[in-house]
Order: C-alpha cells, then structure tokens, then sequence
C-alpha cells in the first residue's frame, strides 16, 4: 500500500512520538519513514558508548558546517543521528527541559497555545520520572523514563563541593522543578541501564500495530506538492523510487537541518535562493532555513595521574574488565552512565531573569583528538551559553538531495556572545581554585593556566569552541512574515503540511532540547487530531 492517512518524514525524536500518538486510533494508517537504519546497535543502547554512537558514519549524516568566520574559519562538527530515533539515538541523554520563561516568550511572540502553562502536560505526559514523583511537574507514567544515574563517580561530590566553597549557589536536586537555577546531578533518559529515546519509549510499543509502517533505509527526495496542497512524499529506498501517498497530511519531523532543506528542495522556501537553482517555487517563504540557533560550548579540560574518573588505561584494565562484566550481567554501573552527571545552571550578570550559563560537568578526560572513549582520566567542565544571540542560516548547496545542504550556523557572529563564554571559564576556573578536586592533583590542559586575559581566552575560543549540538530555529513557528509555520505547525501558504522537530521553535531554550522536541511532538498530535476529529 502507498496511501496513508498520515505521511511523517524523518523517524527522530520527534518522528517517533508523532508515529506512535497518531497510530493509537486504528482507523488511521500511518507511515512513518526514515533515511537511517534501526537503532539496535551497542553504540546506541549502551549509554556509556555515547561518545561511539556520535563519531560513527554508521548513525550519522557526517555533516560540518560552513567555515565559521568568527573561530579562524574553521568546520564545525555537527552530529545529527541518520538512524531511527534519530538525533535522540546518539544524544547525550541529558534530560532538560528549559525554563518555563522560555516557554512564556514564545507565547508572548505570538504564539497563543505555548506558553508554560500550555506546554506542561505535554513534558508529564512524556515523562516516567524514577527519582521526582510531584505530580505537578512531573509525569510518573509516559512512556520516557527519566532517572539519576544510580552510581555516579565520585568526582560528582567534588563539583558540588567547589559550588558549595565558592558559595552563592545553591545545590539543586531536580533541575525541572519550579527553581532551576544552582548545582547538582542531572538527570538522564536511560532505563535499565540502556538509552531511552522515542524509538525505544514510544515507537517499538507500537510496532505491532497493523496501522502502523515503518520504511527504514528510505529517503526522502522531495515533497510532493499540488494546487498549494502536500500530497505525499517521493522516496528512494532499495526498491527504488516510490510515491506515498497522504490522504490528510504530510508531517515534515526531519529536523533543524534537514527540514528546511527538504521544503527547499520541494519549492517551499526564499524563492530567490531556489530560482537561482532551478527549483520551481511553489511557496516563497523567506524564512526557511533562517533563524539557526545552537547552544556554544567551551570546554576547560584536565588531566590527571589520578584513576578516580572514567578513562581507559593500562592501570586500569582489571577495573574496565570489570565493569564490562557488571554491565554484561547487570546492566550496571559505569557503563550504565552517559558520563555527563553533574551539571549547573547560572547567571552571568545576576541581573538576569533567568540563568544564561550552563556548566556541565564530565567525571572523564576530554580526548585531544577525536575518539570515542576517553583516553586516559581526568575531567571537563563545559561553558555552554543558553541564550546566544548569533543566528545562522541553511541554504541549499544544490537541487540534488544528496548533497548535505549548507549550514552557516554564525556562531559568536554577534560578538556579544563572547563576554559570557569567557565569564564561564573564569567561574569554572574559581571553582577549580577552591581546592575542591585538590587531592587529584589535575592540571588544566586546555585552555591552560597561561591563558589568563580576555585576548588570550578569546583566541582559545575561536580555536576551540563547538557547539552542544542543539539546532534550532530553521523553520520557525510564529505568526509574522518571516515565520515558516502557525502555530498549529502548519506550514504557511501549504495546506495539508506540517513541521514537527526542532526546527519550530522560535527561539532557543534555555536548556538540552531533546525533552522540548518530545514536547512539540505530544502537542502536534493534538493539534492534528483535533484538527481532523474536533476533539
Ligand atoms: C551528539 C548530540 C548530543 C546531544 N545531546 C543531548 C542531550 O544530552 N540532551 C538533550 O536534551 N538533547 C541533546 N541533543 C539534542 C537532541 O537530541 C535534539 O534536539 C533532538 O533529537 C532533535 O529532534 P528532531 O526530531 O528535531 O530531529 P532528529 O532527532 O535529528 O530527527 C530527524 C530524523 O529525520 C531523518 N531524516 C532527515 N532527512 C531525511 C530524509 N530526507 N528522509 C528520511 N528521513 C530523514 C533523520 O535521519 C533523523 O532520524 C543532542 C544532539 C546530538 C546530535
């Protein structure tokens, strides 16, 4: 069969939740198709390979982005999961959800229908919290579990005493209640010892169901799009080139790069930009592919003689033997860790409404060069700026959808973001001197103790800084010229298309965005089914 009721391209985060929620009502045929290969590797269940799952070919688009003028025009890395479960199956599993003023701005841009408020049933409704049961904020039986990683390293005990000696901050238990701002362990979305992404909570439950297919290895070409109407998509897979068919609506849940790039390629986008390509414009709409956000992140990394952190070394083999035996047999212990356990949410200038910085905190040695475990021990601490004000934009590099589609993702193009960035590694730097990780006896590698001034941090920056993978934006929801979908998510001037991904927000939220996207998932599928049933 190639006719559906609903069509979703891209089985990510988002893609699952959307595939799961709309397949609940039998009567409905739902197809849901995804580019990557199923997500049953080691790499992606076991949390600790994280750092595997992220450097594979196998589960990734390979992109980089455009030279950046600001970091010496330099590539920056750019992670996006090609498998299902998508960005979800190689994340970090860090479970955050911005703060709830995040949510009251987009309202207040527009957005009727998003504000906190609005948004919080849909993050309890996802959620399956092991360690916060207040049913006012959390959800104790969604279908994604959240928890404390049960036996984090000790190093942990050590970033919260350097908070608690520097003083001022508060030591925090759970990150989503109603204070959010201080230090502490964060939480994750793994379940017995494995990662929890959508493809795992909420679409294989769903498999069964004869309503529900699922296209692997499929990507999609282009959107079929006729008299101003969405009517399938146009896929390749081994079988070849196929049209689907959607009967009420195609559901674009291809992501921040990729769903921009798929409504260019299909004509939907700045039409100056496709005609320059020979792309037929269906829609012009200037705003596709406008608006990139991310997370910077910075890392102060050291190292140290010292074995208590994560690490790979000859000292430590028997260790490591071990502990792969705990997990083999258990599930348990370090490799049941996603190594991120502790972090902490705080303002820069402390006129700020809401915190700006987020220092997450990593018990293992950054590698100087990429490889997916940590060599040898120490530990990291990352500056990541949560509001920055540099946008980027994607555009096309050709018509043909097998070239990766050009991401300039403008970081520290305003230069205003450099200012927090160095205020970061400076508090990262006083919690260090508070002597609280003194018995390790670390050094700090990089940036190194020699770089003290502004100029000499800013040149670290421009050689060093990335992001926390966290696009955003490209498809923005709102209700000006410049945004791509409405509120309901549909996509502007095409009726029968929504953007369901991370793409839609407006602007980035002060926090990890993979709980955000399960958010705009949940929330999509009642606005879908409302808008086809009235309920
Ligand atoms: C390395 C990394 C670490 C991260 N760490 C965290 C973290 O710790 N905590 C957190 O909250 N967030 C984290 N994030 C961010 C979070 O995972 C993303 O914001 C979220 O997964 C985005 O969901 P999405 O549905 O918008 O897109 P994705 O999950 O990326 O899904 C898009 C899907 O569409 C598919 N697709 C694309 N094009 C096509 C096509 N043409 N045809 C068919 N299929 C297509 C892709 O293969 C993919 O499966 C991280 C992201 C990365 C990459």
């Amino acid at each position: 069969m190639s006719r559906y009721d609903y069509v979703i391209v891209g089985a990510g985060t988002a893609g699952c939740v959307l595939a799961a929620r709309l397949s609940e009502d039998p009567q409905m045929r739902v197809c849901l198709v995804e580019a990557g290969g199923p997500a049953r590797h080691p790499f992606v269940k076991v949390p600790a390979l994280v750092g595997c799952a992220i450097l594979s070919r196998r589960f990734s688009w390979g992109l980089m982005t455009e030279p950046q003028s600001a970091l010496n025009n330099r590539r920056v890395f750019l992670p996006r999961g090609k498998l299902v479960g998508g960005s979800g199956s190689i994340n970090g599993m860090a479970y955050h959800r911005g703060h709830p003023l995040d949510y009251d701005d987009w309202a207040a841009a527009g957005n009727a229908g998003w504000s906190w408020n609005d948004v919080l049933p849909y993050f309890r409704r996802s959620e399956n919290n092991a360690n916060f049961r207040d049913p006012a904020v959390h959800g104790v039986d969604g279908p994604v579990h959240v928890q404390h990683i049960p036996r984090p390293n000790r190093l942990n005990r050590d970033f919260a005493r350097a908070f608690e000696m520097l003083g001022g901050y508060s030591q925090r238990a759970d990150f989503t209640g109603a204070e959010r701002e201080g230090y502490g362990l964060r939480q994750g979305t793994i379940f017995q010892g494995r990662r929890d992404s959508t493809a795992t909570a909420y679409l294989h439950p769903a498999l069964k169901r004869p309503n529900l297919t699922v296209l692997t290895r499929a990507q999609v070409h282009r959107l079929q799009v006729q008299g101003g109407r969405a009517t399938g998509v146009v896929l390749r897979s081994a079988s070849g080139t196929e049209t689907i068919e959607a009967d009420r609506e195609v559901l674009l849940c291809a992501g921040a790069i990729h769903s921009p790039q798929l409504l260019m390629l299909s004509g939907i986008g700045p039409a100056r930009h496709l005609e320059g390509l020979g792309i037929e414009v269906k829609a012009g709409l200037d705003g596709v592919g406008a608006n990139y956000q991310d997370h910077p992140a910075l890392q102060v990394n050291l190292e140290m003689r010292d074995t208590t952190s994560y690490g790979l070394s000859l000292r430590t083999l028997p260790r490591s033997a071990w502990n792969l035996l705990e997990y083999l047999v258990a599930r348990a212990g370090p490799l049941a860790s996603n190594v991120f356990e502790s972090t902490a949410f705080v303002r820069s200038p402390e006129s700020l409404d809401r915190p700006d910085i987020q220092i997450p905190f990593q018990p293992a040695r950054r590698n100087p060069t990429p490889f997916p475990l940590p060599l040898g021990h120490g530990f990291a601490l990352s500056v990541v700026n949560l509001y920055p004000r540099s946008r980027g934009q994607i555009q096309l590099a050709s018509a043909d959808v097998h070239d990766a589609p050009r991401v300039d993702a403008g970081l520290f193009s305003d230069p205003a973001d450099i200012a927090p960035m160095l205020w970061g590694v400076r508090l990262v730097r006083r919690l260090i001197d508070t002597g609280a990780f003194a018995q390790y006896h670390a050094h700090e590698v990089l940036p190194g103790r020699d770089a003290l001034s502004d100029e000499a941090l800013t040149a670290y920056l421009r050689r060093a800084a990335a992001t926390a993978h966290h696009p955003v934006g490209t498809c923005r929801m709102g209700t000006d010229a410049g945004a791509v979908v409405d509120p309901d998510l549909r996509v502007r001037g095409v009726k029968n298309l929504r953007v369901v991904d991370a793409s839609i927000f407006p602007r980035i939220v002060g926090g990890n965005t993979n709980a955000p996207v399960v958010m705009v998932a949940e929330k999509a599928a009642d606005l879908i089914r409302a808008s086809h049933t009235g309920v």
